[in-house]
């Protein structure tokens, strides 16, 4: 089996896509995409996941997560955008590895834990939503990932995919590729907080920047944002400006501090207000989110052009998935119009069985 460098990861449709989105996973896409060390990346919109949330929602959503992707720098040249709901061989896979995970297992997956008690199913849990982390798993070994660039609160789903994959390989020999995941670098990245402190920014909690927020919208959340005064840890303002503060963003607009550690040292030792910081903050996320708003709505200009683009990403991501379901149904040998020594060996028992 080759092993190629194949990157894939999703986003659900639940909202537009955020600035937690963007250090989490979008801009080490973007920056993979152009590094070129990668034969092939799958980005999909993870639609069928999403119905539990609201299937309207979904339906409007589609586009703007399509819209954010393109707007941040995702090349559909480079990179092979789909609609997870397009590719009903993913729903085939998913069926095949039930079979190799158990419910108790399920259970203790605390990234389900997490979101059953987000969503309020604790009650009620729908089996779909229950089974997320094996269709999790279909989507990445449908495309042969070997890298899945996500934010934190993906790691346990990431690490019952492979144990998807052992178990696969263990039972009917060698076919899926082991993915590994990929976090982002900078330690504010990996789960950026929500506005209102909360420990994640999330589409389903409100509490978002979101990429196509317009400039006065932006102001407004940052300087009504959520601060512990004089504190720099749990401080949600200082860990967007460590998520997202270079070097020259003090030369621009804060020139009387060298970096960010001054800034902080100072915060700590008091005299340094708020508002100084949190306008600060609102200079580089002005600045980082400006030339994507513009993009954006160049993109939205024209509309039916995108949908076309996803359906095309549909037939290529399509092609991709059904190789490697004819792999698995090889592998578990239930490939039976193909599989010649079946069929000889049935011949001669029943010749045997005539004689
Ligand atoms: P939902 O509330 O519907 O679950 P979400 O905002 O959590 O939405 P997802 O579509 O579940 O977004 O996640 C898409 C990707 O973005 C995943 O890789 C996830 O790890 C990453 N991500 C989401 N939120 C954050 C965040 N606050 N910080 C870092 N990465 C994030
Ligand atoms: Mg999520």
């Amino acid at each position: 089996m080759k092993k190629e460098k194949i990157i894939l990861t999703g986003d659900r449709p639940t909202g537009r896509l955020h600035i937690g989105h963007y250090v989490g996973s979008l801009k080490r896409r973007v920056d993979l995409q152009d590094a070129g060390d990668y034969s092939k990346m799958f980005i999909f919109i993870a639609d069928s996941q999403a119905l539990t949330d609201n299937p309207e929602k979904v339906r409007q959503n589609v586009i703007e997560v399509a819209l954010d992707y393109l707007a941040c720098g995702i090349d559909p040249t480079k990179a092979t955008i789909f609609i997870q709901s397009q590719i009903p061989e993913l729903c085939e896979l998913s069926f095949y590895y039930m079979d190799l995970v158990s419910v108790s297992r399920l259970q203790r997956n605390p990234t389900v834990k997490s979101e059953i008690q987000m969503r309020n199913f604790e009650a009620s849990i729908p089996v779909g939503f229950f089974t997320y982390p094996i269709s999790q798993a279909a989507d990445i070994t449908a495309f042969r990932a070997t890298t899945v660039p996500v934010g934190e609160d993906q790691e346990p789903m990431l690490e019952q995919a492979r144990e998807i994959v052992r178990r696969f390989n263990y039972i009917y020999g060698e076919t899926l590729v082991e993915p590994e995941i990929l976090l982002p670098d900078n330690a504010a990245c990996l789960r950026l907080p929500g506005t209102d402190g909360k420990a994640k920014m999330s589409k389903s909690l409100g509490n978002c920047i979101y990429l196509s927020e317009e400039p006065e919208e932006i102001q407004k959340k940052i300087m009504s944002m959520y601060t512990d005064p004089g504190k720099i840890e749990g401080n949600t303002v200082f860990t967007y400006l460590d998520a997202f503060c270079r070097p020259e963003h003090f030369e621009r607009y804060l020139p009387d501090y060298p970096n960010l550690e001054e800034l902080k040292a100072h915060y700590q030792r008091g005299g340094l207000g708020d508002v100084k910081v949190k306008r600060f903050l609102n200079a580089i996320m002005q600045e980082t989110l400006e030339p994507i708003r513009n993009r954006r709505k160049e993109f939205s200009k024209d509309i039916p052009a995108i949908y076309k683009m996803l359906q095309e990403g549909c037939e290529v991501a399509r092609a991709a998935a059904a190789e490697t379901l004819a792999d698995v149904k090889k592998a578990m040998k239930i490939n039976y119009f193909d599989d010649k020594e079946l069929i000889e060996e049935q011949v001669k028992r029943f010749a045997s069985s005539q004689e």
